[in-house]
């Protein structure tokens, strides 16, 4: 049970959610409190008067990767837990947003509040915008009590929390009532009753004005503890009580400013409320329903690990932004439409990536990729009244438009602005349902830049977005590999598959999905049916994607990643034909791509060998090349690895045979060429004012898998080094 107690700030609702907790487990409940208001002190006197690190303090202070949820979370009176979110200086910065960050933190750190008996949310409801309005969305509170005073103000930010209330729910029914926390005498309440008799709302509980509140306070202590025994712990064990074993519970009404003004000013006492008048109640909260796009865990976990890119987990600058990164891959999936709530330049910007992306590799592999070229993307055009007013119904209209065009699923990826202001996609997701029942949507957490980079928008598509897909009911099959973690945009990333494809094929294996890329939803529905996965890559995009679907899906993942290589190529081949029982299949495809690597070998080595090759580049493995030019007897004199790299360690087979140095400095370039004389140097970049005549050649951060990755240059270096190295174009870069 989830309770969120609103009202307005300062009118007691932190010491009625502190003493109910305080009832709630003294009756034998195990209660977690969440205080939602900056001035964190909802909690206090549950803890002996201790105020605790929020939970904002602690994010700003703690890097996301060393972020613990024990940190957050303090036992209080009777084993209650509690917690902060905190907030900023008045007058300054946004708390609403504070309360987002919040509860995407205790998300992301796996707070589970189911294993709670009550969870009590503390609510500021002055102003319900969309941070304060995060416990009324679906899946945080199921009931709603509202506290007011009898004064004016106090009524007025009731009725607008109703008005909150009501924009959730669309006619669901999940408020509980009002608790009058009265500062004044019995007439004084008149005001109260009168707003409760209009709104059709019950006052549940009416906690009198005594000093016995100021005393307990002064002991740090709620009334419930330090007075069991008096009047005003009875009000709140009886609303326990209620908390517990009500079942009926009201839709959100509420009143027009001027028939407000008029009721609460007018000074007469109320009518008597009839039970048909007042009541409207449903035995169902109504609000209960798991998020669908939350329902994808097969293997069971106590505890839920959490993903998190890397420049997310160091602190690193944020590499793009994860609504750029989510779409680039729900775009990747075929007969889907993906929907961008946000302005059209963000959309714009994302698009021109993936664009980008697949005009390259049209131009370099003539390879032309429709959702590359053409990607299914509608924006909700965002602008500065949906900023103001909220976007839901925008939004509902967008998805609208791409149900209209009868796509198998539909994925809503957000924007930092709509993010910043709190839009709550689930809520338009449900309308939507209701009137396309039959076609899936799915939002993906992305919050643009909020969430993360570029990756960690990658890391959530392919984990709540295409991971929702997948049909746990299938029938496994056998001789079937999904690839995992390709880079969609590499240049070179379709025409690596193929080469994948090919061997694979060789070995009567077949791909059953890829998990993100030029797939479809049938193929991601029947993910579950391959018993292995093969990365394209192992750094550490390949590594968490590995780690995720072993975890939530308990299918293991090969070791290495697609070969670079002929090395490399016979270590993957066994592993594969190892795992199903095909070894001699794939003792067969090695002798056959042997015997064609040392016809090429034998092709070019004659013109390369006893060459001296220098390299400098940002990979921190070089294998791949170090290896081809060995077969072909040229003599490797040193590896230079430039600072930055998805990976940390430099590792190689060949530890003795050359020089390297890590964390090179490019200045000291110059130098090393003087001292070593290289015939050719590689880099991934043309370099810059060498020194002297020198043959150059480039080699691609990605470059091409397969028994022949290395070896594909092979051609074009002995063509380079028979060519006079002053000639023609190979001026340019001196
Ligand atoms: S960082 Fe934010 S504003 Fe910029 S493109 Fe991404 S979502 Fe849009």
């Amino acid at each position: 049970m989830k309770i969120a107690i609103y009202g307005k700030g300062g009118i007691g609702k932190s010491t009625i959610s502190a003493n109910l907790s305080a009832a709630l487990a003294k009756a034998g409940k195990k209660v977690l409190q969440i205080g939602c208001d900056p001035k964190h002190d909802s909690t206090r006197l549950l803890l002996g008067g201790k105020r605790i690190m929020t939970a904002l303090d602690y994010m700003k202070n703690t890097p996301v990767g060393l972020q613990r949820l024990d940190r957050v979370l303090h036992v209080g009176y009777k084993g209650i837990v509690c917690a902060e979110a905190g907030g900023p200086e008045p007058g300054v910065g946004c708390a609403g947003r504070g309360i987002l960050s919040t509860f995407a933190l205790f998300e992301r750190l796996g707070l589970d509040m189911n294993t709670f008996d009550v969870v009590v949310y503390d609510v500021l409801g002055d102003v319900v915008c969309g941070g304060f309005a995060v416990p009324l969305r679906q899946g945080f509170a199921d009931t709603v009590y509202v506290v007011t005073s009898e004064e004016f103000m106090s009524i007025y930010a009731a009725n607008n929390i109703l008005k909150g209330v009501k924009n959730f729910d669309q006619g669901g029914h999940r408020l509980a009532g009002l608790i009058l926390n009265s500062r004044g005498t019995h007439e004084n309440r008149h005001p109260v009753k009168r707003f409760a008799q209009n709104v059709k709302l019950p006052v549940k509980q009416t906690v009198p004005r005594s000093e016995l509140f100021r005393k307990a306070e002064m002991m740090e202590k709620t009334v419930v503890e330090a007075f069991p025994d008096s009047t005003e712990a009875r009000a709140f064990h009886d609303l326990a009580r209620d908390v517990l074993e009500n079942h009926t519970f009201y839709p959100a009404r509420f009143l027009n400013e001027d028939v407000l003004e008029q009721l609460i000013l007018q000074d007469s006492p109320p009518q008597a409320q009839t039970d048909a008048e007042n009541r409207v109640p449903s035995k169902a909260p109504g609000i209960n329903e798991k998020s669908p796009e939350k329902k994808f865990k097969v293997k069971s976990s106590d505890k839920k690990s959490v993903f998190l890119s890397k420049s997310l987990l160091t602190r690193e600058p944020l590499h793009g932004c994860a609504f750029s990164g989510a779409l680039a891959t729900t775009t990747q999936i075929k007969d889907t439409v993906t929907v961008a709530h946000g302005p059209r330049s963000c959309t714009n910007i994302a698009c021109q990536a993936i664009l980008s992306a697949g005009f390259r590799l049209f131009t370099r592999k003539k390879i032309l990729l429709e959702n590359q070229i053409a990607p299914a993307v509608i924006s909700s055009d965002m602008d500065e009244s949906v900023v103001i007013y909220g976007g839901k119904d925008n939004l509902v209209k967008t998805l609208e438009q791409a149900m209209e065009q009868n796509p198998k699923a539909v994925f809503l990826v957000t924007t930092c602005p709509s993010g910043v202001i709190g839009d709550d996609p689930v809520a338009a997701i449900h309308e939507i349902r209701q009137k396309y029942p039959q076609i899936p949507v799915i939002a993906v957490t992305s919050d643009g830049n909020l969430r993360g980079d570029y990756m960690q928008g990658v890391l959530n598509a392919c984990m709540e977005g295409a991971g929702a897909l997948m049909d746990k009911t299938v029938t496994p099959k056998s001789h079937c590999v999904n690839i995992l973690a390709e880079k969609n945009i590499a240049f070179n990333a379709e025409s690596n598959f193929n080469t994948i494809a090919d061997i694979l094929k060789e070995m009567n294996i077949d791909i059953n999905c890829r998990f993100v890329r030029n797939t479809s939803v049938e193929q991601l529905k029947g993910f579950l049916k391959a018993p292995l996965n093969l990365p394209a890559y192992t750094d550490y995009f390949g590594r968490l994607m590995a780690d995720f679907i072993d975890e939530r899906l308990g299918i293991p993942t090969a070791k290495q990643p697609f070969p670079v290589g002929f090395s490399e190529s016979v270590a993957w081949v066994r592993e594969i034909a190892d795992f199903f029982h095909e070894s001699m299949a794939g003792e067969r495809v090695i002798d056959t791509h042997r015997r064609h690597y040392e016809t090429m070998i034998k092709t070019y080595g004659h013109t390369l060998k006893g060459r001296r090759l220098m390299i400098l580049t940002y990979m921190h493995n070089v294998d791949w090349i170090v290896e081809a030019a060995f077969d072909l007897g040229m003599e490797v004199i040193k590896v230079c690895i430039l600072n930055f790299s998805q990976d940390n360690l430099f590792i190689t087979r060949y530890p003795e045979r050359f020089e390297v140095e890590t964390n090179y400095d490019p200045a000291k370039r110059d130098k090393d060429l003087e001292r070593l004389k290289p015939d050719l140097l590689l880099g991934n970049y043309t370099p810059k004012n060498l020194p002297y005549p020198l043959h150059v050649d480039i080699i691609p951060m990605c470059p091409d898998v397969g028994f022949y990755g290395g070896l594909a240059f092979a051609h074009r270096w002995a063509t380079l080094i028979k060519a006079p190295v002053t000639e023609g174009w190979k001026n340019d870069a001196l």
